[in-house]
């Protein structure tokens, strides 16, 4: 416990149970000294979420669909009476595709209508979550997004997913040059393979977990406290003059390319 959260007021979005990355960050936050709002989809999940929120001392649970923009508007109207129109960073971890397009070959299960609501899920919404906060961030913010490698390199399955990341991080980008002089910071996380109801979505999931532990070069996936360490860095005043950056926390599998002879041998 620092305190280096002390006073801020931050919106995590994304949290559906104990397993989510949301929900590692929210923690690490909160042990720094964060005042915290939550966002949930469906009452099912807010019946989940709102016992987690208190164990954070959080009593702002709101329900939130970022399909249905008047959704957004009406969670930010919310907020509004809770936090006094003020927000100093967000916490964007949503993503959705239809599981059935993400197993086999991009080139045959995707759908043009599938391939709209991934990117207006998983990648639009930060988009829309950012124009809502930024004008809640007079005096500057922080907003973080999650994606994964998938973006840049071709994963098994990830399909769609991976190109609405890819669409993401390029949001990342943009939204940091234009948010920028009003000093708001605009990042991403890039998490290694987890264990999480998005995450078992993707077909042979536990394939995927298994090479990154066998070839990572810290040998082993990562965990909840390992995301909220990096968020805390990207949501805090530590990460002052950083912005713009795909930040990855996945045991430094991104810089491997061929797999380890010992492995492949084996
Ligand atoms: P999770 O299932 O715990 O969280 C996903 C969240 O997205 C859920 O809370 C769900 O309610 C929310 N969501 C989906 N559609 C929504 C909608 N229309 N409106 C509002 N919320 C919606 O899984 P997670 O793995 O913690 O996923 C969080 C983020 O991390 C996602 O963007 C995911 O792509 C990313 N990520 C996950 C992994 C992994 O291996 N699990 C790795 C890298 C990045």
């Amino acid at each position: 416990m620092t305190g280096l959260m002390a006073g801020r007021r931050g919106l995590i979005m994304g949290v559906a149970n104990d397993h989510s990355i949301a929900w590692g960050i929210a923690q690490t936050l909160h042990a720094h000294g964060a005042r915290l709002a939550f966002t949930y989809q469906g009452e099912a999940l807010g019946r989940r979420v709102t016992p987690l929120a208190a164990k954070l001392d959080s009593d702002v649970v709101l329900p939130c669909d970022v399909e249905d923009l008047a959704s957004v508007d009406a969670t930010f109207a919310a907020l509004d009476e809770r936090f006094d129109g003020r927000l100093d960073f967000v916490v964007h971890a949503i993503g959705f595709s239809d599981k059935a397009q993400l197993k086999g070959r991009y080139v045959d299960v995707t759908t043009r209508e599938n391939f709209a609501r991934t990117m207006t899920i998983s990648c639009f919404s930060f988009t829309e979550i950012a124009q809502r906060a930024a004008k809640r961030m007079p005096e500057g913010g922080s907003l973080l997004t999650l994606t994964y490698g998938g973006s840049t390199r071709v994963m098994p399955n990830y399909n769609v997913m991976g190109v609405a990341k890819a669409a993401l991080e390029a949001s990342v980008r943009y939204l940091a040059s234009d948010l920028g002089p009003d000093g708001i910071r605009v990042n991403a996380l890039s998490a290694g393979p987890m264990r999480t109801l998005a995450g078992a979505g993707i077909a042979d999931a536990r394939l995927m977990f298994n090479h990154q532990r066998a070839h990572a070069p810290l040998r082993r996936t990562v965990t909840l406290e390992d995301v909220g360490g990096s968020a805390l860095y990207l949501l805090s005043p530590l990460s002052g003059g950083v912005t713009g950056e795909v930040h990855f926390v996945d045991s430094g599998y991104n810089i491997i390319s061929m797999p380890r002879p010992d492995v492949l041998q084996a």
